[in-house]
């Protein structure tokens, strides 16, 4: 390894057409490398590792329930560290491909109970009692891409890009940066099976926006949970980092969100605008428990970015609007037009947790909890 090539990150070093020989091989038909995937103790990020199995799994209780060392992430004591894997969701494997799988698990301590951060059980628990109403949600996915030196990708290293306007939904090396990564994910997420429905560049350079919905009940934190796993493991193949940090930078800067997008059957039926007036209003009563819930840290991380700049509401108030993008709530213009549709909660940070953002909606709109 030259001089040059040794102060490069490792993996953007070694040679992806040297790997895709690898990749290539024919692997026994009955083995399948089963990659199970978790939220760690964060909150926010990730884990994954592997195993082989001898079969070719088709729903997830076919699968073995594993472990890891959850004192290396957070999720337990060094002195009573296995944090157990329960297989939920099976996705097919867009880095491995033919039989190989992606396994979202939830994680349970030693004690069989959740860890502090699955969230999963209890929206399963809340999506069960509400599946009458078939609730529905579209998440929209803000991030920021970062260079390996954590500034965000694209920017003059000494400086700032011109101000904010030309950039979102922008085309040109001079408006966007890192389209490549956007475009690999999303190709990624189609062949893995999950509902993503569509992308933009966003009001900040180098931040950007997937969709995925509308997924019914526990779907949505399953496949969102995945696309993030899929967004910072494509952004690994191109030396790009991702952040979810809902300020990534502050001052004149757009922050990223996570938009939710909600409807139930009601809503969706001729007249449903009244439903989604009723759910406006049951809202409004709870609007500290919902932004406790729609960050990691409480409210904490909202509080930077929900500031009533930026296309955002104030975090200490409850609003609603018809196409406010200033709002804590906004009725899309066709839905109030057609009198039929959805609401769209502006108020989740992007690094919120899917699971609890839907759970809590649930809960106030179908489940009527104070
Ligand atoms: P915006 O105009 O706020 O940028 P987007 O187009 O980014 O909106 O996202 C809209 C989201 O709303 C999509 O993810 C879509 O799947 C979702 N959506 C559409 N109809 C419904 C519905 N009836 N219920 C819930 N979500 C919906
Ligand atoms: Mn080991
Ligand atoms: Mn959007
Ligand atoms: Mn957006
Ligand atoms: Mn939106």
């Amino acid at each position: 390894m030259n001089y040059q090539r040794s102060k490069m990150n490792p993996n953007q070093g070694t040679n992806k057409t040297v790997l895709d020989r690898y990749l290539r091989l024919d692997i026994p038909d009955q083995k399948c490398q089963a990659m199970y995937v978790w939220v760690d103790g964060s909150g926010e990020n990730l884990r994954s590792k592997t195993r082989t199995l001898n079969f070719v799994p088709k729903c997830p209780s076919e699968l073995p329930i594993w472990n890891f060392d959850g004192s290396s992430t957070g999720q337990a004591e060094g002195s009573n560290s296995d944090v157990y894997l329960y297989p939920v969701a099976i996705y097919r494997d867009p880095f491995r491909l033919g039989n190989n799988k992606l396994v979202l698990c939830e994680t349970y301590k030693y004690n069989k109970k959740p860890t502090d951060t699955n969230q999963r059980w209890k929206c399963l628990e809340v999506m069960k009692k509400a599946a009458d109403q078939h609730p529905w949600f579209g998440m929209e996915q803000e991030y920021t891409l970062l260079d390996t030196d954590k500034h965000p990708l694209g920017w003059p290293k000494n400086g700032y890009p011109g101000p904010q306007g030309p950039y979102y939904c922008g085309v040109g090396a001079n408006k966007v940066y890192g389209r490549d990564v956007v475009e690999a994910h999303y190709r990624a997420c189609l062949y893995t099976g999950i509902n993503i429905s569509g992308e933009n560049a966003e009001v900040m350079p180098a931040q950007w926006e997937f969709q995925v919905g509308p997924c019914e009940g526990i779907t949505m934190g399953d496949d969102l949970w995945m696309a993030r796993y899929l967004l910072h493991r494509v952004a690994e193949d191109f030396n790009v980092v991702v952040t979810l940090d809902p300020k990534p930078i502050p001052g004149d800067w757009n922050g990223a969100g996570m938009h939710t997008n909600f409807s139930t059957a009601g809503m969706r039926s001729p007249n449903g605008i009244l439903e989604i007036e009723s759910a406006i209003e049951k809202l409004s009563k709870v609007h500290d428990k919902h932004i406790q819930a729609y960050d990691p840290h409480g409210g904490k991380d909202n509080e930077r970015r929900l500031t009533g700049r930026h296309e955002t509401s104030s975090i200490h108030d409850f609003s609603a609007g018809v196409a406010n993008r200033g709002a804590s709530i906004r009725i899309p213009r066709g839905v109030a037009e057609e009198k039929t549709g959805y609401l769209e909660d502006r108020r989740p940070s992007s690094n919120a947790d899917p699971y609890v953002v839907s759970d809590r909606l649930v809960r106030t709109i179908c489940l009527n909890e104070q």
